[in-house]
This record gives structure tokens, C-alpha cells and sequence, in this order.
């Protein structure tokens, strides 16, 4: 039986990257694990050359927040230099003073100290070519955060940004296939504040039954990429199917 897009009893997360081509920028949507997160993770250079696209060629990486498997792949795997070398990058306001305050070890859950080290080294090592950003605000030409109110606080794991007015690149907003849709009310815990986390996914889920945006889910099912419908018990991810996929020409999922 097929799920959400995902067969068998186990669910397997993926970590779909974006990359988005405009006519004068190369942008890439976080930078996946690096080598230090998981082994099963990692793997975004070697995606990016059997696609036949230079990591010298990115202009712009855009981050959605700042935990590991997001981020951790900025670096080399001698954790000295960028992976992207031409790229400016950028990164939400809010998420820039979480991970690189003193404080950061009491806003995070204490299951998640060990993020805050390797976020901060990653961030240091590019403070030179970062530029934050506030909700709404513009990254390039088509390309800019969500505004409030479905942008939730920054200290959640939810960043949100719209490409083209056509797709939503949701980040872990909606991050499992399956409870994300049915149980909006659960409680993930990689949701730094679950109570906001859970009301932008209720949010989030009437909206896009209601519009049919299509979005890009870092941790939904391959294709990464489909619709949220309404069923009879909530909401379910709808894949797409690759003769609809034409709307998103101009993106990949890497
Ligand atoms: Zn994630």
C-alpha cells in the first residue's frame, strides 16, 4: 500500500534539497548534513555532480533554520571551508541570533544541545558572507520569506519560502507524510515551540488545501514535491505526479 507517496510499514525521511535557477542566480536551499550528522546523509555534492551542477556555480544559499541537517553542509568535511565557494548566504534574522547567542543552550530542548556547536561553527566560518532577513522581505526577485502571521516565531525549526508565487518551499513545517497531515496537534520534537509549531501547521494545511499552492517538503516522500488535500479524517500530501510536475520547471529537487 502506498501512503503519502511512502510503501512499506517504515517511514524513511529524506532530505530533499531545493535548487532554484532564476536568470542570474543559482540558489540552493540549505546544504543538507554534511558528513558529521548521519551516515545515511551527506550526500548533497555527490547528488549536485552526477545532476552535472558545479557547487562553484551557486550564487545564493538560502537557509529555512539552522539544525543540522539543514546546515551541517556548508563546510568541507575538514569543517574549513565552504562547500559553495562563490555563495552568498542567507539566513533568517531570528535564526542568526538563536544559534549564534550565548544563550543559545537554554532556548533549545537539552536533546538538542548537540546541534547548537555545530550550527555556530558552520555560521562562523561564513559570517562574512551572510545576510539575514526578516519575514516578508524580499531574498531576490521572486524568492522571499513568507510574512507573518504563517511564519511562525524563529525560534521554531519552520521557515517558509515562496518561489515564484507557484511553490512553497515549507522546510520542516510539514515534516512527516503522514502525522504531519492527519495530526497537526502532535507534537514533534524537533519543534522548538510546539504550541506555535502546531498552530502554523493547522494554519499552513488550510491554506494550501484551500489554494493548492504546490510545496516542496524537505522531509515529505520523492518526489519531495505535491499538494495538501483535505481527507476524511484531516489533511493528506498528494504527491505529483511527474506529468504535473511542468510547474515546477526551473527547480529541482536535488
Ligand atoms: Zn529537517
Amino acid at each position: 500500500m502506498t501512503i503519502a507517496g511512502q510503501r512499506g510499514e517504515r517511514v524513511n525521511a529524506p532530505t530533499n534539497i531545493t535548487l532554484v535557477r532564476t536568470r542570474s542566480d543559482l540558489i540552493l536551499i540549505d546544504t543538507g548534513s554534511g558528513p558529521h550528522f548521519m551516515p545515511t546523509a551527506g550526500k548533497l555534492l555527490e547528488n549536485m555532480e552526477a545532476a552535472g551542477i558545479d557547487p562553484r556555480g551557486i550564487t545564493q544559499v538560502v537557509y529555512t533554520h539552522g539544525h543540522p541537517d539543514h546546515l551541517w553542509g556548508t563546510l568541507d568535511d575538514f569543517d574549513e571551508e565552504p562547500n559553495f565557494p562563490n555563495a552568498s548566504f542567507i539566513l533568517s534574522a531570528a535564526e542568526w541570533n538563536l544559534w549564534m547567542s550565548g544563550d543559545v543552550l537554554t532556548r533549545i530542548p537539552q536533546d538538542r544541545h548537540n546541534f547548537a556547536a555545530g550550527s555556530a561553527r558552520n555560521l562562523q566560518r561564513i559570517k562574512d558572507k551572510i545576510r539575514t532577513v526578516k519575514p516578508g522581505e524580499d531574498i531576490v526577485t521572486g524568492l522571499r520569506t513568507l510574512t507573518r502571521p504563517t511564519t511562525p516565531k524563529v525560534t521554531s525549526p519552520l521557515k517558509l519560502f515562496q518561489v515564484m508565487e507557484a511553490i512553497l518551499v515549507i522546510g520542516d513545517a510539514l515534516a512527516h507524510p503522514v502525522i504531519a497531515f492527519e495530526h497537526p496537534d502532535w507534537r514533534p520534537a524537533a519543534d522548538h515551540e510546539p504550541e506555535r509549531a502546531a498552530a502554523t501547521r493547522k494554519a499552513l494545511l488550510g491554506r494550501l488545501a484551500f489554494d493548492k499552492t504546490h510545496i516542496v517538503g524537505y522531509h515529505l516522500p520523492f518526489p519531495g514535491i505535491g499538494v495538501v488535500e483535505r481527507s476524511e479524517t484531516g489533511y493528506r500530501f498528494t504527491p505529483t505526479t511527474s506529468s504535473s510536475r511542468l510547474l515546477c520547471r526551473g527547480s529541482h529537487v536535488l
